[in-house]
């Protein structure tokens, strides 16, 4: 039988993401927006597994009760006593905006040495199924903030963001989304979501 799990986000990027990480028999992923919901909750918790619980939660009740997966990720930065955080996708004001958002990030760390441009990616996914238990998951990966965008691949602060596994001149934005799922916050959240569900 086919068990379909609502994507609480309509984010293309996330959807193939989770689909090629969550391989389980049976099961089918769609988006809200595949499945015709609209769902769109306000995200005010303090912390990224708060609010994906929010999302969580709210798809799987819009849907009818359909086993849900939310997930909430951005940019930590130790220099700037853990900003963007929570903030990340409207750091600069405008939801979503990543080149003002970029911009803001390298104006705030205009005079932060090299070795204090430590930060990290953080993720949360929380998975809710049909009968209400909840599944948590985190992963994060490890970096730096460079001096200036480099690379065209991947969204949001990936131009900006030198991982310690690459060669310390390498951005997200220089690397295949394949590559990127080995090292990322995401990806290391969704391998531990994995484990976590197949009882490993
Ligand atoms: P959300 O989890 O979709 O709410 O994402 C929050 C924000 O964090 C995004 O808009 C990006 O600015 C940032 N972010 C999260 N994950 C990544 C990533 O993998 N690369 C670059 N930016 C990210």
């Amino acid at each position: 039988m086919t068990k379909t799990v609502v994507i609480a986000s309509n984010n293309a990027h996330k959807a193939d993401e989770i689909r090629s990480a969550l391989d389980f028999e049976g099961w089918e992923f769609k988006t809200l927006a595949e499945l015709g919901i609209i769902s769109d909750p306000d995200e005010d918790a303090d912390s990224f597994e708060g609010n994906a619980r929010i999302k969580a939660l709210a798809a799987h009740t819009a849907s009818g009760g359909l086993a849900a997966l939310a997930d909430d990720s951005g940019l930590v930065v130790d220099a700037l006593d853990g900003a963007p955080g929570v903030y990340s996708s409207r750091y600069a004001g405008e939801h979503g905006n990543d080149g003002d958002n970029n911009t803001k990030l390298l104006c705030e760390l205009e005079n932060v040495k090299p070795a204090d441009r430590t930060a990290r990616f953080m993720c949360c996914l929380v998975f809710i199924d049909e009968d209400g238990t909840e599944t948590v998951a985190s992963g994060t990966v490890e970096g730096h903030i460079g001096y200036e965008a480099r690379g065209e691949n991947g969204f949001g602060y990936d131009p900006l963001f030198l991982p310690v596994e690459l060669d310390g001149k390498t951005t997200f934005a220089q690397i295949s989304q394949g590559e990127k799922a080995k090292l990322s916050h995401r990806g290391n959240a969704l391998r531990q979501l994995k484990r976590k569900l197949s009882g490993k």
